[in-house]
């Protein structure tokens, strides 16, 4: 019975917005003192909430998962079925289109005998597009699984099956260094950018981008947001922190993107569905082929949401661009400069 009454007091009692709590820690720095901002929840129903840490500004998931839950979350089913993250092929080709795009972004900075680390390379398309423009030396780290036994399939990259440690590489190695959409998945972020300062070389690029908390979806949308990610997503800086952060690591911005048509327009399209619907991420879901999660929801219903995602694409892109002019585009992209 008492066991009974312990049981129901930890599972109704959820923090309350505004309140601190300090027996979260921070995804950032480790803090345990956060002001509890809204709640949020992953895909399997779980709850959490959105905490913003007092030492670091970061705002972080709390609980943070555990490597069990983490390890279910990454799943093939977050990657996609097969070769490719999505079913349908007109939407693969279209990320060739933007993962094009970001190689261009390195071998404009790079000459032939550079070299070039990808950190959370997934399966490896964005190296062999660099490939493809430049002569530089390929490096990808990706965490085991199938993206990254795909990678290791990929002619001229030099792969690491695992996460970045200190004696991986001697330090002032690489000319450029990219993470896109990786800084917030990070299990030790301060130590990751303490490597990558120290093997990146005086005067290297680096290139990050990551869902931008301050933009208006998130904003709008709190714990909706459809690039909130839960539990997948640790911890989120604002760009302006983010500034901050990296100018203290040693780095000078010399370019911030906002206009991001692979994040951007679906995440505010996503997070209106999310609203909408009692399950999250359902279309999400259904496009990675990961159809049993939506058994639960008519055909007609997909078909509706199917509808507004392609009926609207062009009203939402314009809202991006519009979002991108005020810096609140929903993911941001900066290119940084190591200082000599
Ligand atoms: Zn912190």
């Amino acid at each position: 019975m008492v066991l009974l009454f312990c049981a129901l007091i930890v599972t109704t009692s959820t923090p309350i917005p505004g309140t601190l709590d300090t027996t979260h820690s921070c995804g950032y720095c480790g803090e345990k003192a956060g002001v509890v901002l809204y709640s949020t929840d992953d895909i399997t129903g779980k709850l959490y909430t959105i905490n913003q840490c007092d030492r670091c500004n970061a705002y972080f998931l709390a609980p943070r998962p555990t490597p069990e839950q983490l390890g279910e979350a990454y799943q093939k089913e977050y990657y996609g079925k097969g070769e490719d993250k999505f079913k349908e092929s007109w939407i693969e080709n279209l990320l060739d289109k933007f993962r094009e795009r970001r190689a261009k972004l390195i071998t404009d900075h790079l000459d032939d005998t550079g070299k070039v680390l990808d950190i959370g390379c997934g399966n490896g398309t964005f190296l062999s597009l660099v490939n493809q423009h430049s002569k530089a030396e390929m490096h990808g780290i990706e965490l085991p699984g199938g993206s990254a036994e795909r990678a290791a399939k990929v002619e001229g990259i030099n792969l690491k099956i695992g996460a970045l440690e200190a004696d991986d590489y001697e330090p002032n190695t690489f000319d450029a260094i990219t993470l896109f959409h990786v800084f917030e998945h990070l299990d030790k972020p301060k130590e990751t950018l303490d490597i990558i300062t120290s093997i990146l070389k005086p005067e290297g690029f680096l290139v990050m981008s990551f869902p931008n908390i301050d933009s208006w979806q998130s904003r709008l949308f709190k714990g909706k947001w459809f690039h909130m990610d839960a539990p997948r997503h640790l911890f989120f800086f604002t760009p302006k922190d983010f500034i901050d952060l990296m100018n203290e690591f040693g780095y000078d911005v010399i370019q911030e993107k906002h206009f991001n048509l692979e994040y951007n327009p679906y995440g505010t399209q996503q997070s209106i569905l999310n609203a909408l619907q009692k399950k999250r991420e359902i279309l999400y879901e259904v496009l990675k082929g990961n159809h049993h999660y939506a058994d639960d929801y008519s055909k007609f219903n997909l078909f509706l949401q199917k509808f507004f995602f392609l009926s609207t694409g062009p009203l939402f892109i314009l809202l991006d661009a519009i979002e991108s002019l005020f810096k609140k585009g929903g993911t941001v992209e900066f290119v940084l400069k190591k200082r000599s």
